[in-house]
């Protein structure tokens, strides 16, 4: 079969029809949260209220629920501006066709995570919580910093307390494997 050559929503690559999986949008309305995604009509109320997009070149939550609806499934758990929301719900308060885009947005990244797509930095900082309980090392310079100008020690973290949260939800092993979903040269 000859591929159709087409835009993404963004109008960036090309679209090859072997990467459209016209399933993905009824697996959506089964999720709790994007039940409603085929009611979205792309009037752009959320991108244009999102307080990330607005500072971002890339984030635009119209264009991932768009991208969804044509069964763009890779293309979507794959995309790093995915993690960029902030889950502040001003769009799911302003979409005119009820659509919870910030559910929606919450459900495409427990499929991303299911399907081995987290981001390294998200990789990184479970690294960290597991050694020290924080979510980013604090450098010895700065503790040394902070005795030197006689402020409190900070918190000590508890790794084992992180351990027995992450492991009750399968977290470490869920983000840890390598990516499942096709890659675009597949
Ligand atoms: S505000 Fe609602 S209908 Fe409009 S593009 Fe966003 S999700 Fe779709
Ligand atoms: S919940 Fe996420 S997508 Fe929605 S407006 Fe806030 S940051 Fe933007």
């Amino acid at each position: 079969m000859t591929e159709t050559a087409s835009t993404t929503p963004s109008g960036k690559e090309p679209i090859k029809a072997s990467e459209l999986d016209p399933k993905f949008k009824y697996e959506l309305l089964k999720i709790h949260g994007s039940e409603k995604i085929l009611k979205c009509f792309q009037c752009g109320t959320c991108t244009s209220d999102c307080p990330v997009a607005r500072y971002s070149d890339s984030y635009r939550p119209r264009t991932l629920i768009h991208m969804a609806q044509l069964g763009l499934k890779d293309r979507v758990l794959k995309s790093d501006t995915l993690w960029l929301c902030a889950a502040c719900f001003t769009c799911t308060d302003r979409c005119p066709q009820d659509v919870e885009v910030a559910a929606v947005i919450r459900v495409f990244r427990n499929l991303a995570a299911e399907n081995r797509c987290v981001p390294q930095v998200f990789k990184d900082q479970t690294a960290s919580l597991l050694e020290s309980g924080y979510a980013f090392k604090i450098p010895e310079l700065r503790v040394k910093k902070r005795e030197s100008q006689c402020l409190p020690p900070l918190p000590k973290g508890n790794p084992e307390k992180v351990k027995k949260v992450l492991k009750g939800v399968k977290f470490v092993e869920t983000i840890q494997k390598p990516a499942e979903v096709k890659t675009n040269e597949q």
